[in-house]
Formats: structure tokens, C-alpha cells, sequence
């Protein structure tokens, strides 16, 4: 269902995420491959085609809640799954097909599903795979949401996380036991500048066989691209950077295709039958998509957080941006953190950019075009200085997001985190003296100004 047939998402994604720069011979340079357009290029066209009905070459907002069945037998094959096409915009949407295929595209996977949230999604990618009593192993480093998410509502459904160090990839095996289901991180862990080893923790994945899910949100396929390095499933916040602008909330799961849920026998959602659609085997009929489709058709068909068509339009202009964006992100991120580095009043700067980063040789590694434009660092003046500087600055906004054009900062300790107890805030990288900021893509100079200005007056 996700696309109609001459739209199914290809196999095995595209070849390159690179462009391939500027070819040399003039007149003999090759035709461009058919099957590797550069990340650029996915950007701005992956999924779109005119719209067949108006040519319109923008991809329209189809907002409507239906569509209207060709007759009874094709209302029935739609209902069996045994034909592509759509039915409701709960399950999905012309408009969000493009999305998916779009993001799908840029990371390499088989197939997406765009839903209402980032947290939508994760919800979803869950409730696919556990069953009442599973556990799952997550990096303790996390979006503090997540944190929440995982150890207080999951309880609710008796799904259980074991918190790893996701800097100390033997805790991961460690925290495995029988009923271990997945493995979660960040591949740039928010907030703390921390960059995860995403290939020995997904050799960890592999061995205990089960699937290794990796949210990108921080850094943006553009930056990293999860799925090379050994991730089955790909979840974003789309309301970060690929969305860009702060305008619209909506989230993303990419299926890599990478993960054999018939072989493996342990996730009865994808290898046994279905008694929601006459007994099919996901697996067996879905192939390589299999879990997207799972997750569509059963996890947000009956949990039912929709992406609206508006928004789903508005993040995929966004993307289209995405590289000119993170190119601009990243350089002002460099810049700032090597100022703030020298700054009297700053006791610490948490960026893997910086060759001193604990982190650079792991941010060269996942992150060669730049180590994300979303971190942390520590004032002397402790928790009192933390609140003052959020109150004085003028260019960058406080609140409560990142990946915005505009620069973002905001005091975890006082905001986001404040729910966690003070040892979790720490162990999340979030203690009384953290700032997190969100360098956006103004003139560098204006925002190194603004932060001279409010550290000035502490
Ligand atoms: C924001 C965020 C989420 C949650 O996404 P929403 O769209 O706010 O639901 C999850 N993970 C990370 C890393 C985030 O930054």
C-alpha cells in the first residue's frame, strides 16, 4: 500500500550518497548513471513526479481524509493488501508518499513511513516488534523525551529498556538477555556533542540477532547515513533538520531492508500469520519492505498518529534544502565552538568537531561533512549562569527545539530535563552547568555577537 506499483520504493536504495564532483573529458563524460543520482539531486527529487492529473510540478497538498474505490473488487483487493493504492489518510497520503520515498531515498532504505511525531515513530517501530514482557537495550545518552518515552510510558504496554553506555559499546552486550528484542541509540546523541560507534554496536546487534535501530535526527542524512554502518531501522524527527524550518512536527521510519525477520522467528508480527489480513506472512509477502508495511498497516492503522498532508508538504520542500542547509549549519557550528572554546567565562565546549573532542576521531568516521550544529557547553557560573544567559540574549531564541534555520538555545537543566532526577540529568550530559545551543544558519559574525553580548553581562 504504500505506493502505488511503478512508484514501490527501489531495492536496496541508491548506490552513492555522495555526489560523484565534477567529471572530467567535456565531451565524453558519460551519461549520468541511472541508478546513483547524488544526495543533492535525491534531495530535490526523489519520489516527485508531475502530478499526473494537473502536471502541477510541485508535489500538491492532497488534502483530503479519502479516496474513492474504481468498484467493489478493487475496494476488496485494497482491504487484502493485494493491491497497492489508497484508502484513508490515517493509513496514507499521495503527499506523505513522497515524503517516504524521499527520505527513504537519502538513507539508503527500502522503504519509509512518515507519521505525526518523532515520537509517533518510535512508537510505531515498538510496537512492531515487542510483545508484552520484551526488553530492549538504549543508549542512556538520549533525547530527554525518549528517556521519558522508553522508561515511564512504555511500562504502561510491560515493554522494558535496559539502559546502556552508548560510549562503551561492551554495555550493550552486557545489557542483552533472552527477551532482548532491539537495539536503539542516537547516532549523534542529543544533548551532549556525543558521537556513537555505530558499526560496533551494530556488530553487537547482529550477533545477538536482533535489529539495530539508530534515530538520525541530529545528524540528518546528509551528515551520517546509519544504514552504511550496519542499522536496520532509521527513525527521525522530521521537525529537526529535515523539516529545517521550525514550522511543521512529524517523524519518520526508514526500513533498511538489511534485517531477516523469517529467518529469525522471533518477531511473530512480521513472520506469522496475519489474522488482521487473512493470514498472510508479512515477511514472506513484503520481502524486503516487510517491516514498513507491518508498521503501517497494523501499528499506525490501530495506534493512529497520521502525519497531516500539510506538514508532510511542508517537510519535503524543507528537504529539498537539506544539503545547502547542513553545509551552512556545520561551518557556523565550527566556527562558534572554537570561539566559545576560548571564552573565559566557558569551562568546557562539548563539540566533536573540535580536534580535542573525545569524540573527532568517531565524527571523522560517521560524520566526514561536519559533526552536526547541535551541542553542549559548560558556563563556570553553574546553574545560575545557565539561567542568566538564556534570558540575555537577543539573535538566538529560547526554547525548546534544534534544528531550526535560526540559532536556538536552551537550558536543560531548568527545561527539558528537569523531570529527570539530577544523577540522570548528569548521566544524560544535561548537569546544572549545561547549555545546549542549535547554531542555525545567520551570519556567523551576528551570532558569535549575540553570545559576546549575553556572556558579557553574567
Ligand atoms: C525531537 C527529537 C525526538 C522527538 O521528536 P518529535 O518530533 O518532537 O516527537 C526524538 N529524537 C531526537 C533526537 C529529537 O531531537
Amino acid at each position: 500500500m504504500p505506493n502505488a506499483p511503478k512508484a514501490k520504493p527501489p531495492k536496496g536504495g541508491p548506490a552513492t550518497t555522495a555526489s560523484p564532483g565534477p567529471e572530467k573529458g567535456g565531451a565524453h563524460r558519460p551519461p549520468p548513471s541511472r541508478y546513483g543520482p547524488g544526495f543533492a539531486t535525491l534531495a530535490v527529487h526523489a519520489g516527485a513526479r508531475p502530478d499526473p492529473a494537473t502536471g502541477a510540478r510541485a508535489t500538491p497538498i492532497y488534502q483530503t481524509t479519502s479516496y474513492v474505490f474504481d468498484d467493489a473488487d478493487h475496494a476488496a483487493s485494497l482491504f487484502n493488501l493485494e493491491a497497492f493504492g489508497h484508502i484513508y489518510t490515517r493509513i496514507m497520503n499521495p503527499t506523505q508518499a513522497v515524503l517516504e520515498e524521499r527520505v527513504a531515498a537519502l538513507e539508503g532504505g527500502t522503504a519509509g513511513l512518515a507519521v505525526a511525531s518523532g515520537h509517533a515513530a518510535q512508537q510505531i517501530v515498538f510496537h512492531t516488534l515487542m510483545a508484552p514482557g520484551d526488553e530492549f537495550v538504549a543508549a542512556r545518552q538520549l533525547y530527554g523525551g525518549s528517556i521519558n518515552q522508553f522508561g515511564q510510558a512504555f511500562l504502561k504496554y510491560d515493554w522494558h529498556v535496559r539502559w546502556a553506555d552508548g560510549t562503551e559499546p561492551a554495555s550493550f552486550e552486557a545489557a542483552l538477555s533472552e527477551r532482548t528484542k532491539a537495539i536503539f541509540i542516537e547516532s549523534i546523541a542529543n544533548p551532549g556533542g556525543i558521537v556513537i560507534d555505530i558499526e560496533a554496536i551494530a556488530r553487537i546487534a547482529r550477533d545477538a540477532g536482533v535489529p539495530l535501530i539508530v534515530d538520525n535526527t541530529l545528524a540528518s542524512p546528509y551528515l551520517c547515513r546509519p544504514r552504511d554502518f550496519g542499522a536496520d531501522i532509521v527513525v527521525h524527527s522530521l521537525t529537526k533538520y529535515l523539516g529545517g524550518h521550525g514550522n511543521s512536527i512529524g517523524g519518520i521510519v526508514v526500513d533498511c531492508g538489511t534485517f531477516d525477520w523469517l529467518g529469525s522467528g522471533r518477531y511473530p508480527t512480521l513472520s506469522e500469520p496475519c489474522p488482521s489480513y487473512h493470514g498472510i506472512r508479512f515477511a514472506e509477502t513484503f520481502g524486503d519492505f516487510a517491516f514498513a508495511m507491518a508498521a503501517r498497516t497494523l501499528a499506525l492503522r490501530d495506534l493512529g498518529p497520521a502525519i497531516s498532508p500539510m506538514n508532510a508538504f511542508l517537510i519535503l520542500t524543507g528537504i529539498e534544502t537539506l544539503p545547502l542547509r547542513m553545509e551552512k549549519h556545520v561551518a557556523n557550528a565550527l566556527a562558534v565552538a572554537e570561539w566559545l572554546a576560548a571564552h573565559p567565562k566557558v569551562a568546557w565546549v562539548n563539540y566533536p568537531g573540535l580536534e580535542d573532542s573525545p569524540y573527532h576521531v568517531l565524527a571523522r568516521k560517521y560524520c566526514p561533512r561536519g559533526a552536526g550544529a547541535c551541542y553542549s557547553f559548560g558556563l563556570k557560573g553553574g546553574y545560575e549562569a545557565g539561567v542568566a544567559l538564556v534570558s540575555r540574549v537577543e539573535l538566538f531564541s529560547h526554547l525548546a527545539n534544534i534544528g531550526d534555520t535560526r540559532s536556538l538555545i536552551i537550558h536543560p537543566a531548568s527545561t527539558t530535563h528537569r523531570q529527570l532526577s539530577s544523577e540522570e540529568r548528569a548521566r544524560a550530559g544535561a548537569g546544572d552547568d549545561v547549555v545546549r545551543i542549535s547554531v542555525g544558519i545567520e551570519d556567523v559574525e551576528d551570532i558569535i555577537a549575540d553570545l559576546d553580548q549575553a556572556l558579557a553581562a553574567l
